[in-house]
């Protein structure tokens, strides 16, 4: 029985060929090819991709970004540079942000945003106009119309985007019908800058929606005067139960900034754990 069994084995048949000269090297020459192709599939291995990089490539898994030599390579071939090794101070971390900054303040979904704590208000721009679009006319091209609670609104169909703002607002509507009075749009896209600076907006992109403007709190509103880096008090209207949902589906909220701004809500996948096979 034993005898038969080992007769049978891939190994026994291995053994049997290698007596045979051609077949031997036929044999040493496919466990060279299928070494080679072990290593090379090795090479780009998680040890080597940083790991800021590599929350980036799993949250954005339409781009099929690759990381390779400090850049972030995109489908056509282009591609930016991932950490351009300055040193940033607060302004600079805004304002001159690379894909590395967009990660150096740790988004926390709970409790008052600490001094100066503002993930995801760093955007590294060249980033995000290549996957939603240069300018107003490209990204339009991309936004698709939205049911929001008896409005229509556009958002981007890029990364899934609108689907995810249409998931917010289904588990709105199904959990939450308490909460509709809140979430009348104050808009989506519009091409423009931050408020009070030169950078680009994420309402450019189309993934950004503000609502409640009534129930809302900006610090440029409540403080005016205020400049980047002055201490200012925060405040907030807006339920939790809002902001729990939309982090759900990948969106980051304004309130959750030291600059608050409690309308804001914005699809970036990368701030919050992917779901496995995503
Ligand atoms: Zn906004």
């Amino acid at each position: 029985m034993l005898k038969q069994c080992g007769m049978h084995s891939p190994l026994h048949h291995r053994l049997k060929s290698m007596r045979n000269p051609s077949a031997s090297l036929l044999y040493i020459i496919f466990m060279m090819l299928f070494s080679l192709a072990a290593y090379g599939q090795e090479l780009p291995s998680q040890q080597t991709i940083p790991q800021k990089a590599q929350r980036l490539l799993q949250a954005y898994p339409d781009q099929h970004l690759k990381y390779h030599d400090n850049r972030i390579i995109f489908e056509d071939g282009t591609s930016i540079v991932f950490d351009d090794g300055k040193t940033k101070d607060f302004a600079s971390l805004l304002d001159d942000s690379d894909i590395e900054d967009m990660f150096s303040m740790r988004y926390i979904s709970e409790g008052t945003p600490g001094y100066l704590q503002d993930a995801g208000r760093s955007r590294c721009e060249p980033f995000f106009k290549k996957m939603y679009g240069r300018d107003a006319k490209t990204v339009s091209k991309n936004l698709v119309v939205v049911s929001w609670f008896g409005e229509k609104i556009k958002f981007s169909r890029i990364n899934g985007a609108a689907d995810h703002l249409k998931a917010v607002a289904d588990e709105i509507a199904r959990e939450h019908p308490e909460l509709i009075s809140y979430m009348k749009s104050a808009g989506t896209f519009y091409w423009r800058k931050v408020r009070g600076a030169n950078r680009q907006s994420s309402h450019s992109y189309g993934i950004a929606i503000d609502i409640a403007v009534k129930q809302s709190n900006y610090w440029r509103w409540d403080h005016s005067k205020a400049g980047e880096t002055d201490p200012i008090e925060y405040k907030n209207r807006i339920p939790m139960e809002i902001v729990d949902i939309f982090e759900k589906h990948g969106f980051i909220w304004g309130g959750r900034w030291y600059h608050y701004d409690t309308m804001h809500f914005e699809y970036r996948p990368e701030f919050f754990e992917q779901p496995r096979g995503n």
